[in-house]
């Protein structure tokens, strides 16, 4: 066997290992010892074959044992099984162009991760750096801190006086996996998932300026630069440095406590990091008109949920009662309809069924909480609805959503979902563009046409549209 056939069935393993879902650092593992048995000096074959693979770096001891078996026997049994496996699961071409679409997918967003995948360990981190003896500030940067949907790393940022101590407790905390790289004033590890965590110790002056400058985004940052310049100043991760332009603001910026003298030392109003994108931002911070972010207690009731009657996790009761409990005012249930057999969609029957409970349910609820009967339903194909209209009529509400076919030319799917809009039972367009982050890309839509649509039948389209219009102005 030769080095290549060893690196390529590495390989494969590695994908195999992904397509189930398994641990990154496995996968990870077999990835780069693919890479050094490619790149390796020696006759790395001869050296396997002889046991004399110790001390080679990214040789782990089970790939040690696994090439010594491959340059001995010419092949490999944990392999071999794997390859039956597949074989005899009977998957179809069809599926196998599908798994190989998915696995380029997931390879091109491999080191992406969905926010509420790491949140709980970015929050769990900072509190940790935030109890520290040695810090007075800790903040996650990065688009983290920004709200993004998904995220690369996570970017912690103390201001320390001990900084080396911080750094030697951080890579010591018992969320971290792996340390990358250790400095005076800076470490990069990983987390068990998978996810990289960097974090940058800095002084209490400098503080505010890090913060602003690795919260991003770079666009914004870019135009930030710009401003103070504009103002005599130099604006960096450290602070303002006075240009010869700027000489007599050297007193003035001494005065930079936290992020918002920054920003009015700029001439701006505070811009939240949600809006830190280059998007209009910093004329509307100079002008005093940024809106004001929608907050937590603005929520006042959901409508695109699901119950166990299809593929949710908690009864109708037990929903009622945890969004009575949540302080909501409401809830809309919006169940699968019978076309999505795989979420366990509701027949007429026991949706007529599902509207009679919520109905005496809301008896129970003495007006301060009320629950909405409603239906995801399929659009089909041509665009019809999955109920007919009486049914419809029966609902307080009507999710209409694309859940199969996905792969219709533009123009087809475009007027597709359009003619479900025309329903007059259609209250809102479910997931307008398909995408499952991280794991689906969107379907091709005219997403301008959908809004013009929406906006002539007053039909209230749920989230995503960011998203969708910016990936359509990049394509
Ligand atoms: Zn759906």
């Amino acid at each position: 066997m030769t080095r290549e056939d060893a690196a390529d069935i590495l390989n494969r393993i590695a994908l195999l290992l992904e397509l189930k879902g398994e641990n990154p650092f496995k996968i990870r593992a077999y990835k780069s010892g693919a890479e050094v048995v490619e790149s390796y000096a020696g006759d790395i074959m001869q050296l396997a074959a002889d046991n004399k693979l110790a001390g080679i770096k990214g040789i782990g001891d089970a790939l040690r044992d696994k090439l010594h078996e491959m340059a001995t026997t010419g092949k490999l049994e944990f392999f071999e099984k794997r390859g039956e496996a597949a074989k005899i699961s009977g998957f179809g071409d069809k599926t196998v162009v599908k798994i190989l679409e998915s696995i380029a997918f997931r390879a091109e967003h491999a080191s992406e991760f969905r926010i509420d995948q790491v949140y709980a360990l970015a929050l769990d981190i900072l509190d940790t750096l935030r109890a520290h003896p040695a810090v007075s500030r800790a903040e996650v940067c990065g688009s983290f801190r920004r709200g993004k949907e998904t995220v690369h790393d996570l970017d912690f940022l103390v201001s320390t006086r001990k900084p080396e101590q911080v750094i030697a407790d951080f890579v010591a905390l018992p969320q971290i996996e792996k340390v990358i790289v250790q400095g005076g004033t800076k470490a990069s590890v990983y987390a068990p998932n998978g996810v990289q965590c960097d974090l940058r110790a800095v002084s209490s002056a400098e503080f505010p300026f890090a913060l602003n400058y690795f919260t991003g985004s770079k666009e914004h940052n870019v135009v930030m630069r710009q401003r103070a310049l504009d103002r005599g100043l130099s604006l960096n991760e450290y602070g303002f440095t006075p240009t010869e332009a700027g000489a007599s603001l050297s007193e003035a910026i001494q005065e930079i406590h936290d992020e918002r003298d920054i920003y009015r030392a700029l001439g701006l109003d505070y811009i939240e990091p949600e809006l830190r994108e280059n998007s209009g931002e910093i004329e509307a911070a100079a002008q005093g008109r940024l809106p004001a972010l929608i907050q937590l207690e603005n929520l006042r009731g959901v409508f695109h949920n699901h119950t166990t009657a299809s593929d949710g996790r908690g009864t109708l009761r037990e929903m009622a009662e945890a969004a009575r409990d949540l302080g909501l005012q409401y809830l809309g249930i919006a169940d699968h309809s019978k076309s999505s057999f795989q979420a366990n969609g509701l027949n007429e029957q026991r949706l007529r069924a599902q509207i009679a409970e919520i109905r005496a349910m809301n008896a129970e609820f003495d007006g301060h909480f009320r629950l909405f009967a409603g239906s995801e339903v399929d659009i089909l194909k041509d665009g019809s609805l999955d109920f007919d209209d009486d049914l419809l009529a029966e609902l307080d509400y009507c999710v209409a959503s694309v859940h199969n076919v996905f792969n219709l030319p533009e123009a087809d799917m475009t007027r597709r979902i359009i003619r479900a809009i025309e329903n007059p039972h259609v209250t809102m367009l479910g997931h307008v563009t398909g995408r499952l982050l991280l794991q689906r890309p969107a379907y091709a839509v005219n997403i301008p046409a959908i809004i013009d649509a929406a906006a002539e039948t007053g039909t209230i389209i749920e989230g995503e549209i960011e998203a969708a219009l910016k990936k359509q102005r990049a394509d």
